[in-house]
């Protein structure tokens, strides 16, 4: 298990003081024009080094992320643009960072936007998180009087400028360039790339977009070194991980834990285990909504990592674990993220547009058993035609839960809609 000391958020539960000077106490902002002084590429390297992994969920390697962007800066500025977005159902962890531990933010934007030479950096927070942006925003206005923010940003010699931008509650804009679009005051839809953010990004300028974790935890590795990030999780799924596990536990929570963690130590050390006992687990969607579920039998002995789960043919995503014991009807919780995606399509590509829609209605038919057996097949080969052919990653989004639903439960379905034939059960409606 990882040790209190090992973990980089030391008041994620808000039991402690989270102003300025409490978080200085925990470590925050200790030496940071130190670590500004060892320059932009070293940094870069560091967390290349570390082998930290977007925490957004597509796992990309934040270091390299980061080296994609101009050496020099030419005409146009660069910028730092922290996507605080997180509307992924089941995910809550940056959440808790903002409210209860800002300054690991705060500092990790100074460092990373230096290192790619950035003098401004925005923070597109959810429309939805009001007590975030009060805290986020007090913290902000902290730092700037306390001359970590600003001119000559904590003594390093840089100057920098941290804006906090509040979201109209749309799920798109967690994608990263309908976020920019969103942040240029323009609808929030997606743009079709190349050009990626850092050749064109906000504004036309040479942008890159982080997730909260994945900025947050730069200070912290780059005190520690790279070398002690990397002691945490197997090879190529490196560093300490905030897991969000809802559901059908005991207890609920966001914990930090090694990467790699299996899922049984994860649910009986924090969540107090599942509802009823191990024997009463039907299903988990490891990653946040959009990820294929896993059956039961499959979380036996699960690594709960990147490259496991892929192999697995789903994902850690953003690492928000929902577990389903077995009173769930996955065929209608399986709806439900149907019903989210269609109504989040932003619409400007047709297999999205139509494909989610035309799920959504098929999958409303398979909850109350009222389809033909074939039809199984049929959404199957539809899921295949959105996913991998739209602007954005919202139509694999939509179509991976049904595909998990049907490679996992397809007997499920199947019986229902036998049933439904022979008249056996009451069907269940959707609604
Ligand atoms: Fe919009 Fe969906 Fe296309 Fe993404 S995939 S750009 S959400 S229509």
């Amino acid at each position: 298990m990882l040790s209190d000391s090992d973990r980089i958020f030391q008041n994620i539960y808000g039991m402690k003081d989270r102003s300025l000077a409490g978080a200085r106490a925990r470590g925050c902002w200790d030496g940071t024009a130190a670590l500004v002084a060892r320059g932009g590429e070293a940094i870069i390297q560091e967390v290349k080094d570390s082998g930290l992994r977007g925490r957004g969920g597509a796992g990309f390697p934040t270091g390299l992320k980061w080296s994609f962007m101009p050496k020099e800066v030419g005409e146009r500025p660069h910028y730092l643009v922290v996507n605080a977005d997180e509307s992924e159902p089941g995910t809550c962890k940056d959440r808790e960072i903002m409210r209860h531990d800002p300054h690991t933010l705060i500092e990790g934007c100074l460092l990373a936007s230096f290192a790619m030479q950035a003098h401004a950096c925005y923070i597109y927070l959810r429309g939805e998180y009001i007590r975030e942006r009060q805290a986020l925003q007090v913290a902000i206005d902290e730092a700037y009087d306390a001359g970590l923010l600003g001119k000559n940003a904590a003594g390093s010699g840089w100057d920098f400028d941290l804006y906090l931008h509040h979201g109209a509650g749309a799920y798109i804009c967690g994608e990263e360039t309908a976020l920019i679009e969103s942040l240029e005051g323009k609808k929030g839809m997606p743009r079709l790339k190349p050009p990626f953010p850092a050749g064109a990004g906000l504004y036309g300028c040479p942008t890159t977009v982080n997730n909260v974790e994945s900025i947050a935890v730069v200070p912290e590795i780059l005190r520690r070194g790279a070398e002690w990030f990397k002691s945490f999780g197997r090879e190529n799924n490196a560093g300490t991980k905030l897991f969000a596990i809802s559901g059908h536990v005991e207890r609920p929570c966001v914990v930090e834990e090694a990467m790699s963690i299996t899922f049984r130590e994860l649910i009986d050390r924090h969540c107090g285990g599942i509802r009823g006992g191990w024997g009463n687990l039907k299903a988990i969607i490891p990653g946040g909504s959009s990820v294929p579920c896993l059956k039961a039998e499959q979380c036996d002995d699960l690594i709960m990592d990147f490259d496991t789960l892929r192999g697995l043919g789903s994902g850690l995503g953003t690492a928000a674990v929902i577990v389903m014991d077995e009173s769930t009807d996955i065929i209608k919780a399986i709806w439900r993220l149907s019903k989210f995606y269609k109504h989040e399509s932003c619409g400007q590509c047709t297999p999205c547009r139509e494909g989610t829609g035309w799920m959504m209605r098929v999958m409303d038919r398979l909850v109350r058993g009222e389809a033909e057996i074939e039809e199984i097949d049929t959404l199957l080969d539809v899921t295949k035609q959105v996913e991998g052919h739209t602007i954005c990653a919202l139509g694999d989004a939509a179509a991976w839960p049904i595909q998990g639903l049907i490679r996992n439960f397809r007997d499920e379905i199947e019986d229902r809609i036998k049933a439904r034939q022979t008249g056996k059960v009451s069907a269940v409606a959707a609604e």
